[in-house]
């Protein structure tokens, strides 16, 4: 949270807009999205610009949203690093909205986790440059398989190696395993036979974005 005054909390926001979701077990859903600016990993292959986030109160936001739709997404960037982002979620739930939050998985924030209707948390690869999660999060998840998924993007064989590494460490019982091949390698990962050396608690899929040429 960063105020203005005393008496006014800000988000530091990129952009507000309404799509569906292309990744992960919500594939398809139309939904709200609130694209927070500032991340604290710096990925290589990282498009979001962050360099003109706008200061948002609530208020601000939720007009912005369109009520029709049931779910919200909060993305980034990390949405765990704006501070106060638990009496947004208040908000949103008081205007009877859904939350979705995706974040990197790098940040433990138990309430922030408990308060959300579903997480996705987005491990990176090493071709990510920073192949780095939090234990906690990981567990926190598969303690919660009816509202949550685990989901990396894959680019090569090494990071399909530090997938399986993962996955073979935490609980292979968890159903909500999501390999998404990057969309420039996926047909080198497919040709290569090395996404079919997962087993059936790993669920492939793509991101639609890309074919449908949607954000
Ligand atoms: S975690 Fe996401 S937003 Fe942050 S640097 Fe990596 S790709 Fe970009």
């Amino acid at each position: 949270m960063r105020t203005q005054s005393n008496t006014k909390i800000v988000f530091e926001v990129k952009e507000i807009f309404q799509s569906i979701q292309g990744e992960g077990l919500m594939l398809g859903i139309p939904m709200n999205f609130i694209r927070f600016a500032r991340c604290n990993l710096k990925c290589k292959w990282c498009d979001t610009d962050f360099s003109d986030g706008k200061f948002l109160t609530p208020n601000e936001i939720l007009s912005r949203l369109n009520k029709k739709l049931k779910w919200v997404s909060l993305t980034g960037g990390e949405p765990m690093l704006q501070e106060n982002l638990i009496y947004l979620i208040e908000k949103l739930h008081e205007e009877k909205f859904s939350v979705l939050l995706e974040t990197n998985g790098s940040i433990f924030n138990k309430k922030i986790l408990d308060d959300s209707d579903f997480i996705s948390a987005d491990i990176k690869p090493p071709s990510s440059g920073n192949p780095v999660f939090d234990d906690r999060v990981v567990r926190y998840c598969i303690k919660n398989p009816e509202r949550s998924q685990l989901k990396m993007v894959i680019k090569d064989g090494n990071d399909l190696k530090f997938f399986k590494q993962i996955y073979n460490k935490y609980d292979g019982n968890y159903e909500n395993w999501i390999l998404q091949p990057e969309w420039n390698s996926i047909s080198k990962l497919c040709g290569e036979g090395i996404l079919m050396e997962i087993d059936e608690n790993v669920r492939i899929i793509p991101q639609i974005h890309k074919i449908l040429n949607l954000r």
